[in-house]
């Protein structure tokens, strides 16, 4: 049981200039209601952090988050960027996506790191996990969300694991544009809480638990009522304000 207010998280990737960038945002802001049953993040670009922040500021209705961060604090790391340096700029920090995974052969423990690194620069990590279609194939889908999962949260304190929330993606529903089925993804939260609360030592039913992959305004409301699960993730879908609000709309009902 989650006790929390959902969460719909935006996804932008690779996408948009900070002018580009701004104008999504000042059209997600005209389209949202003034008060929504779900809190709203959009996760941009680096280079479109302030631009999308200075948009933002003042309306408490939109949070902002970033894609990713090194592990380290600072260092002779050329093009990359640390947690400290997000810190002044968003609130939330998207560690482990598949695509980081995938593309750039980050590991359980380097997810491990970069989510200890956006704790102790003080914002919030959104922990996300998956299987692949051949890992699902081949039965294993409870073995990888346990290990993602486990190397991600087991051995934090307590009040850390408070802090973060989980994104169960299987990454063969991702831009794949048909989702789980909403029994899948139930399951998927029941593995996913039970190690939570085993990180927790209890008691974490406020750390929320997202699902993403191809969620769009259409099927929102019917996977994003699985139970267990609390709110989205959301890639394609999130660079169409009307798309993305029909998403947060279907959340909070
Ligand atoms: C994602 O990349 O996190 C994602 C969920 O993408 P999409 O919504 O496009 O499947």
């Amino acid at each position: 049981m989650t006790t929390s207010r959902p969460l719909v998280a935006g996804n932008w990737k690779m996408h948009l200039t900070p002018s580009e960038g701004s104008s999504l945002a000042t059209e997600i802001l005209a389209r949202l209601p003034r008060h929504s049953a779900a809190e709203v993040l959009l996760l941009p670009p680096f280079t479109c952090l302030s631009a999308v922040g200075g948009v933002l500021a003042g309306d408490t209705r939109v949070g902002l988050g970033a894609q990713n961060c090194h592990w380290e604090p600072a260092g002779a790391v050329t093009g990359e960027i640390s947690a400290p340096m997000l810190a002044g700029l968003c609130q939330y920090v998207l560690v482990g996506h598949s695509e980081r995974r995938q593309l750039f052969h980050e590991t359980d423990s380097i997810v491990r790191a970069k989510l200890e690194s956006v704790l102790r620069a003080g914002m919030s990590p959104i922990l996300a996990v998956g299987e692949t279609g051949e890992e699902r194939q081949a039965g294993l889908t409870r073995a990888v969300l346990l290990r993602q999962a486990k190397a991600g949260l087991v051995g934090l304190e307590r009040a850390e694991v408070l802090r973060c929330t989980v994104a169960y993606e299987p990454v063969w529903a991702i831009g794949a544009g048909a989702a789980a089925e909403a029994a899948e993804i139930t399951e998927a939260a029941i593995i996913l809480r039970s190690v939570i609360e085993e990180a927790a030592h209890g008691g974490a039913g406020g750390v929320r638990i997202l699902y993403g992959g191809s969620v769009t305004s259409q099927s929102a409301a019917q996977l994003l009522g699985a139970p267990g699960i609390a709110g989205a993730l959301v890639g394609g879908a999130s660079l169409r304000a009307a798309d993305f609000c029909g998403i947060v709309a279907a959340t909070g009902r």
